[in-house]
Parts: structure tokens; sequence; C-alpha cells
């Protein structure tokens, strides 16, 4: 079974305190782990950006929930693609908090949201490479 990934950005409508980040992150983690989802999660500067990935279904069906949730807005899909394997089999939800790589794929994300589709399809590649370079990088904290 081929894996789909979901890249999405939304807006926090209000700075996230780091236990409303906490929070949602043990939410995220047994909720995900029961559905055999994983992924990564980002807050910067008011945006929180969500890495899902898994069966396709469950993926679409979750994020119609989280696109419910009162505390952001705004949520736009970046970026989807299908792949042999996760990039984070490990992680039912982990942060990334590193401020260089949070900036880079928030900045990239805000970018991929706001231009046309042709420059979109440029761009997404740039964003499978640097989700695969967290993949990489964070192995080890695992
Ligand atoms: P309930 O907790 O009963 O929630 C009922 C409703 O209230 C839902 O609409 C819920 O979204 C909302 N809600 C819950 N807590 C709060 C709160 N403190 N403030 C305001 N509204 C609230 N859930 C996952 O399972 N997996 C994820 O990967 C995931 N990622 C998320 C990423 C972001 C950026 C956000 C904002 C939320 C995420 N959530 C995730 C949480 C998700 O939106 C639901 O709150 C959660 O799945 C529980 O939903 P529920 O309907 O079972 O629960």
């Amino acid at each position: 079974m081929k894996i789909f990934h979901l890249l999405y950005i939304s807006t926090s409508i209000a700075p996230a305190k780091s236990e409303t980040i906490q929070s949602l992150l043990d939410v995220s983690s047994k909720n995900n782990k029961a559905k055999d989802i994983s992924g990564l999660l980002i807050y910067r500067s008011g945006y929180f950006i969500q890495l899902l990935e898994g069966d396709e279904t469950v993926v679409n069906t979750l994020v119609a929930r989280i696109q419910r949730d009162a505390r952001h807005r705004d949520l736009k899909i970046v970026l989807s693609f299908k792949d042999e394997k996760r990039l984070f089999p490990h992680w039912s939800m982990g942060l990334i908090t590193d401020d260089q790589d949070a900036d880079m794929l928030a900045l990239l994300s805000k970018k991929l949201t706001s231009s046309k589709i042709e420059n979109r399809d440029n761009m997404a590649p740039e964003a499978i490479e640097i989700l695969k370079s967290f993949s990489k990088k964070y192995r080890k904290h695992r």
C-alpha cells in the first residue's frame, strides 16, 4: 500500500502557549497511533504546519476534523503525494522546534499556498526534499 502524505498550513487564532502545543501533541499522538497515522507538527510565528501520513481516507477524515478545530483557521493544503514509505514512521506526532528548520518549511509552505498552480508544481519537490531531510535529521531524536 502506498502511503498518503498531506502537508497543510493554518493560522493559530491566538499565540499558542507551550501547554497548548503540548496538549495538542498528547491528543494527536494517542489518536494517531490508533489510526496508524504518523507525521510532524511545527508551530511558527502564529502558523501551524502539519504533515500527516497514512491511509488516504483516514488522513482526509482526520484533516476534516482538524479543520473544524476552533484553535486555528484558514487551513490550506500545501501539498499531498503518495510514496512507498513513511518519512516519520516512529512519530505518531513529532514536534519540530528547531528555529531554522521550522522557518524554512513555514516560508516555503506560505509561498506554496499563495502561488499559482503552475509555480506550485515547481516548488513541491523542494518541499518534499525538506521533509526528507527532516526525516533523516530527526531520526536520531525519536
Ligand atoms: P473533543 O476533544 O471532544 O473536541 C470537540 C471539539 O472541540 C472539536 O471540534 C475540537 O477540535 C474542539 N476542541 C478540543 N479541544 C479544544 C480546545 N482546547 N480549544 C478549542 N477547541 C477545542 N487531533 C488528532 O487526533 N490528530 C492530529 O494530528 C491533530 N492535529 C492537530 C493539529 C492542530 C494544529 C490542531 C489545532 C488540532 C489538531 N488535532 C489533532 C486536534 C483535533 O482537532 C481534535 O481536537 C482532536 O482530534 C479531538 O477531537 P474530538 O472531536 O474527538 O474531541
